[in-house]
């Protein structure tokens, strides 16, 4: 028996608050103010919201905002003294699952504003800041934006070029960001800036918060673009900001001058990346019960579609990938609940569950035949919806990346049965070789760590069922309501993964499917 890395001897459970916020914002997502489709012939039938804000050219949807904030979600990790819901990350989560079940363009721009806005604020912000800024976010009456991507500088964020000059008082800004979600409407800024020009990576960037002035932008110092028109998540605007000589005064410094990257980016962006993982995850869990329902109800052949393996099997594995990626997701927003190390798992999670939804929502409409290519059905939207999950918050080979190194370093840890513990400590000393001291994202030839990458999150969850899940399985939460059948198809997979050759157990697929249709706690 090998032991890849150092046990771990505590164990997580969800408690009853959690399926209470599960409940609450699952029933306010699915009111008729929000889901509605009126009927376009009668002028009497009021659209919902998503109906009227989830399109090109439409307005922002601030009513969705202001609601969400009575139910406390557009400040639900921050403490009540500030305003905030003061619930734990894995509340959030469950949050945002529900929402993204309904609609995820609506639920990026809370999201965005509770992981990417008001976290580094809470964590990095002097009292001040905080004061003047968290209560207005948590009441739904402003939104701010976090502004890090640069034309030329993506994946590698280190190397981001806007720069902030030191000058009397304060400092002078200059540069470009783009792909800014809810910029368009932000009432301030965090603004990640080069303060040291002699340092080209992570040590020379300071984290700024700067107010949108309306003289700024009369004067030009500021520019902030229209929405982009993107292919989805329509309702969550998006724009680039051009600095031109902005002066701020030094009071909008966040955090420590020189410390933004890893304190204040790399941070936030593990703590969000748990929040596009339940992004992913609210998106199949939609596209299955859509993909059932049709199934069920459509006939071909004489018969519902849903009898043929060739559909049955698809939806399977839409449900195999939710309920992997959400034992990898609860486990890694305990572990930041607990102040544990918890951005390999985020990686995980994010990884897989964003892999699984772009993929998968195609499957799905694939079910639907001829009707799932018509713009009004709601599968289309999610298949939109789905494409920017593994590319914004670190694109997957950034989180393959990241999974490699972590499997290297010993902090994912997970059992290896005898037959395969030879084949995983050789992959694991090959892979070990080939990084040296080196990310995945330098090397040339990536792939083997990103081979790796790619089977550890089975293997990851199979480990944390055993270890963690065992005493308490959150059946509430889950689509398979018990472990055993959940954990013989992921050690199928790993066996196929490993080896090409070996065959799908149909009885086991057929059971699950079986499974699925009986349950129906998830609709
Ligand atoms: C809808 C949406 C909303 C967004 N919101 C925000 C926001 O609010 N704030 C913000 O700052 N940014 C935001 N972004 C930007 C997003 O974070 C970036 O697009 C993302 O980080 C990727 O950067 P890039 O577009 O420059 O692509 P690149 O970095 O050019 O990457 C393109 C592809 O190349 C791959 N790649 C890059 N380098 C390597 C390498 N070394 N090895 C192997 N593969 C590599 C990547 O994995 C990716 O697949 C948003 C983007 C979108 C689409």
């Amino acid at each position: 028996m090998l032991r890849i890395s150092p046990e771990m001897t505590s164990t997580m459970k969800l408690a009853e608050e959690h399926l209470m916020v599960r409940n609450m914002v699952r029933e306010r997502m699915n009111a008729a103010d929000i889901t509605h489709k009126a009927d376009p012939k009668d002028k009497q039938d009021k659209p919902g919201m998503i109906q009227k804000y989830e399109r090109h050219n439409a307005p922002f949807a601030w009513p969705l905002v202001r609601e969400m904030a009575e139910l406390g979600l557009c400040g639900i990790n921050i403490p009540e003294e500030y305003g905030g819901a003061g619930m734990d990350n894995l509340s959030g989560v469950i949050a945002m699952i529900e929402m993204c079940k309904v609609w995820s363009g609506g639920a990026l721009i809370l999201g965005v504003g509770n992981s990417l806005v008001s976290d580094p604020l809470f964590r990095l912000g002097s009292e001040e800041q905080k004061r003047k800024w968290l209560p207005e976010l948590v009441a739904g009456k402003i939104l701010g934006s976090f502004c890090l991507t640069e034309p030329n500088h993506g994946s590698d964020a280190a190397r981001i070029e806007t720069y902030a000059e030191p000058v009397s008082g304060g400092f002078s800004i200059s540069g470009e960001k783009c792909f800014i979600t809810n910029a368009p409407v932000a009432k301030f800024l965090i603004v990640f800036a080069r303060t040291d020009r002699t340092i080209k990576d992570h040590r020379g960037v300071s984290a700024f918060l700067i107010p949108v002035r309306r003289e700024d932008k009369k004067s030009g110092a500021l520019k902030i673009g229209k929405p982009e028109q993107k292919l989805g998540l329509h309702a969550a605007h998006m724009g680039s900001i051009v600095f031109n000589n902005l002066f701020v005064p030094e009071s909008c410094l966040l955090g420590e001058l020189g410390n933004g990257f890893g304190k204040g980016a790399m941070a936030t962006l593990n703590h969000g990346r748990n929040w596009i993982a339940a992004q992913g995850i609210g998106i199949l869990d939609a596209v299955t019960l859509l993909s059932l329902k049709h199934a069920q109800n459509r006939i071909a052949f004489g018969v519902p579609t849903i009898v043929h393996s060739g559909i049955g099997d698809p939806i399977v594995k839409m449900v195999l990938a939710a309920d992997i990626s959400r034992i990898l997701l609860f486990y890694s927003a305990w572990l930041e609940d607990q102040g544990a190390e918890f951005a390999h798992y985020a990686s995980l999670a994010k990884l897989f569950s964003s892999e699984n939804a772009r993929w998968l929502t195609q499957e799905a409409q694939r079910i639907y035949g001829g009707s799932g290519y018509l713009a009004d059905m709601e599968i289309a939207r999610f298949v939109l919806d789905s494409l920017p999950l593994d590319i914004y918050e670190g694109a997957s080979n950034v989180q393959r990346s990241n999974i490699a190194r972590a499997w290297v370093d010993g902090k994912i840890s997970f059992y290896v049965p005898p037959l395969y513990e030879r084949q995983m400590s050789d992959l694991k000393e090959k892979v070990a070789r080939e990084l040296g001291e080196k990310s995945a994202l330098a090397l040339e030839d990536q792939r083997e760590p990103f081979r790796v990458a790619d089977i550890l999150p089975l293997w990851a969850t199979k480990e944390l069922i055993l270890r963690e899940f065992n005493e308490s399985w959150p059946k509430e939460f889950m689509w398979f309501k018990e472990p055993s059948l959940l954990t013989a198809l992921i050690h199928e997979q790993i066996k196929k993964d490993l080896d090409s050759t070996i065959v799908r157990n149909g009885n086991l697929w057929d059971e699950a499917k079986k499974r699925i249709i009986k349950h129906t706690a998830l609709t």
